[in-house]
């Protein structure tokens, strides 16, 4: 998979060269580059806002530099067709379950970073005439801008990318894999500071663990996340 992300900011990208996600850059299953936005500005203090039209508060990012941006960024490729990824409080959620379909769709992802109170809006409906485009909330929550974003939805997208993670069957145990929060877990020592460990996890008994363990999904979803279990039947099926 090719990841490019444009942003005023690449420095704080670097965490992408860290962990399981730089092992995979380097095993060559992620290729990833980080581009700054000034770099298509032609200005001596390399602008890229202004105040906006119609006023109130804070600063727009201009179109001139993101379209030259993002005509070169997804060009590069000729004869393939990138997803744009424009993340923004206000767009669809991000879930577990879009983190799967991007891993499994799409081999090519460019992340358009926003900052301020956002891009001028007519660089959306310049590439989405031209390319396929997802405007990705984390959350319902303002951020500075798309970088944590696109660290958050680059993680979860390229962990499911065959090979980046070494062990597949911990991916499908996963919280949100199946519409429920995951088990708790434990491991060595069995006593620690007078806690123990679930005897049924000793036992050895396979099919006395799994339902332990569903059992101990429904109760923690219900309690965390009940808006998880609605449209599900009495045994969380
Ligand atoms: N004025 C915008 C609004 O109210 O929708 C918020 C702009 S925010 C300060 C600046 C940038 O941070 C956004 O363009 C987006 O790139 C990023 N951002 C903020 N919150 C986000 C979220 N919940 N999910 C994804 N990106 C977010």
């Amino acid at each position: 998979m090719r990841i490019d992300v444009v942003t005023i900011f690449p420095d704080y990208l670097a965490p992408l060269d860290l962990s399981l996600i730089g092992r995979a850059r380097r095993e060559g299953l992620l290729e990833v580059h980080v581009h700054d936005l000034r770099h298509w500005t032609h200005d001596r203090h390399r602008t890229v806002d202004d105040t906006p039209y119609g006023g109130g508060a804070g600063m727009v990012m201009r179109p001139e530099p993101w379209g030259e941006a993002l005509d070169e960024v997804c060009g590069a490729l000729p004869g393939r067709t990138p997803h744009l990824v424009v993340p923004g409080p206000g767009g669809d959620l991000f879930t577990q379950a879009r983190a799967r379909q991007m891993a499994t769709e799409d081999d090519w992802l460019v992340f358009v970073c926003g900052r301020y109170e956002g891009i001028d809006e007519r660089v959306h409906d310049e590439f989405s005439a031209r390319y396929p485009l997802s405007v990705l909330s984390l959350g319902d929550y303002v951020l500075n801008g798309g970088e944590v974003a696109v660290l958050a939805m680059t993680e979860a997208i390229a962990r499911l990318v065959p090979g980046v993670i070494g062990n597949v069957a911990s991916l499908v145990e996963e919280s949100h894999e199946d519409g429920l929060l995951e088990y708790p877990v434990y491991t060595k020592p069995q006593q620690w500071r007078g806690h123990e460990v679930p005897p049924v996890l000793l036992s050895g008994h396979h099919g006395q663990i799994a339902r332990w363990r569903h059992e101990q999904q429904l109760e923690r979803t219900a309690a965390r996340r009940p808006d998880l279990l609605a449209g599900r039947g009495p045994q969380g099926d």
